[in-house]
């Protein structure tokens, strides 16, 4: 049966401390990819709504900045302590607006309360730096400070996760930070607002403000708002950096991808296709990281090619909650006709099409938004299958001679993000690490997503601007350093000015 849209709840933003519904009249429908059922309506802020946030963060940036570290800490443990009480329900709720299966979403929860306890030793990175009679009587120390209020706005493909890249470090280095998350699975971030207030974080320090580009675009441009972290596809990155820095904002803005898995013929090749079926299809190939390109080298091409045709077929698609579920649907009937043109395209271009997932259905959920796992063998360059980031479950397989040819194809692509060599060869997996233009690299590791004390980002059209995301590179993003230079005379010891530069 499906849901009519006045059955269901209001979706509201988390202004000041509290849900609101704020003055802003139109909504959203929001979707449960898996049965193609409307489950919430979404409330869409006006301009007043984003005023009101921005003045409440701005107040809240004030105080929450002259808090000491201790106690900053002190919530973020407290928060990491109910993120991971609340795992299960969270879970639940981005399966049932994303769609992927339970366990993957757990998953990304685990991933974001690992950037929580990095910004639970907040102490260690806001350390400074002190030297000790730099001239004679007089010492030199730096330190970083907030920069006042930033947003971050967020892809559907990671509705915990990727607010979790941002918002943990943007609050533990004094920022109030406002959330505008993707409109098609904005839930989690209520809950995630919720339990920031439990925790005792103060009201205003984080917020949430549901949008589209209007919203987007009132706080790229407003003159209180002061860095912008962006996640999401390519040209809208590009055109909130471009924006953005138009404003005077500082900006992280990390685009899609096309990540490329080269398999040498040394690798073992049963361990390539098992990890490179689970890193194409898993979250039905929603991630940012997810291997969308199979690059094999001479002889590795038929082995590898009827080993992951054999793992594709075992996949078992399903409703995210179905016992035994490793996949779910996708994001949209949109998504899905949009990648089942692509598909067909690629086929018609001479593509050979090895698993075709196009038709799946799915017992008992006709009508949710399903796609099979989908392989394409010999497909070239030109072909939009490669070409466009279809962000979907569709595995193109490309054939080359040599490794140096890989390296040469995976560099000419626009994107950088992730990228991974199956080899058993430490002299090609160090040529390839050192030489591919990519900004996160795997060794027989397909989802090379670094851990939270390193930082997240791609290169070229994967990401505009300097900083990556979260770690050490989010600490200075969301920061300013400072060098103090100081001299504290003895009071009988007056040291005379010159008119000359100082120098030593
Ligand atoms: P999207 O670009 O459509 O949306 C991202 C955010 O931008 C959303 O909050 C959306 O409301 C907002 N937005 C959409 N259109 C806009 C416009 N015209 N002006 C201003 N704001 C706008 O991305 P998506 O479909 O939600 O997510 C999938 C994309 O995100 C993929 O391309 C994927 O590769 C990318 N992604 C990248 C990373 C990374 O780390 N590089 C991580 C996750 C997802």
């Amino acid at each position: 049966m499906t849901t009519t849209a006045t059955d269901v709840a209001e979706i509201l933003h988390y202004i000041n401390g509290t849900p609101s519904a704020g003055s802003g009249t139109e909504t959203q429908p929001v979707y449960n990819p898996a049965t193609g059922e409307v489950t919430g309506q979404l409330r869409l802020a006006n301009d007043e709504d984003l005023q009101q946030a921005v003045a409440v963060a701005k107040a809240a940036s004030e105080t929450w900045g002259e808090v000491s570290i201790a106690k900053r800490s002190k919530i973020l443990f407290r928060f990491q302590q109910l993120l991971t009480e609340h795992t299960d329900e969270l879970a639940r709720i981005v399966t049932s607006e994303h769609g992927k299966v339970l366990s993957d979403a757990a998953g990304e929860i685990s991933r974001g309360i690992e950037v929580v306890e990095y910004a639970c030793g907040i102490s260690q990175s806001l350390k400074g730096e002190y030297s000790d009679q730099v001239s004679t009587g007089i010492d030199v120390f730096s330190f970083r400070q907030p920069l006042g209020v930033v947003a971050g706005i967020t892809p559907f493909n990671f509705p915990v996760m990727v607010p979790l890249w941002m918002a943990p470090v943007a609050i533990a280095t004094g920022n109030a930070f406002i959330l505008k998350p993707s409109e098609r699975d904005p839930s989690a971030s209520l809950l995630i607002a919720q339990l920031f207030k439990e925790a005792g974080l103060p009201d205003g320090v984080f917020q949430v403000l549901h949008g589209g580009k209007d919203t987007v675009d009132g706080l790229l441009s407003h003159p209180d708002v002061d860095g912008i972290s962006f996640v999401g596809s390519t040209p809208i990155a590009k055109y909130v950096h471009e924006t953005a820095t138009k404003y005077g904002k500082r900006v992280q803005a990390l685009g899609g991808a096309k990540n490329h898995a080269v398999i040498m013929p040394d690798a073992d090749m049963d361990l390539a296709a098992d990890h490179i079926n689970a890193a194409a299809f898993g979250s039905a190939g929603q991630r940012c990281m997810a291997i969308s390109v199979a690059v094999a080298v001479g002889d590795a091409a038929d082995a590898l090619v009827d080993k992951l045709a054999e793992h594709a077929r075992k996949v078992n698609v399903s409703h995210g909650f179905d016992e035994g579920a490793d996949m779910g649907p996708v994001i949209t009937p949109a998504s899905k006709s949009r990648l089942q043109k692509i598909v067909g395209e690629a086929e018609q271009a001479g593509a050979a099409l090895v698993i075709d997932g196009r038709e799946i259905v799915v017992k008992d959920h006709e009508n949710g938004f399903f796609v099979g796992p989908t392989i394409l063998d010999k497909v070239s360059r030109e072909m939009s299958a490669y070409t466009e980031e279809i962000f979907g479950p569709v595995l193109v397989v490309l054939r080359v001679d040599s490794l140096d040819e890989a390296i040469d194809v995976v560099n000419a692509n626009p994107y950088g993000n992730g990228t991974a060599i199956f080899t058993s060869s430490g002299a090609h997996a160090r040529t390839y690490t050192r030489r591919i233009q990519v900004g996160m690299v795997g060794v027989n590791v397909p989802l090379p997503v670094p851990v939270a004390w390193h930082s997240f980002g791609g290169w070229k059209d994967s990401l505009f601007g300097e900083h990556h995301i979260y770690g050490p590179d989010g600490v200075r993003f969301y920061t300013r350093g400072k060098a103090i230079t100081q001299r504290w005379p003895e009071p009988a010891k007056g040291t005379a000015a010159t008119f000359n530069f100082p120098s030593n």
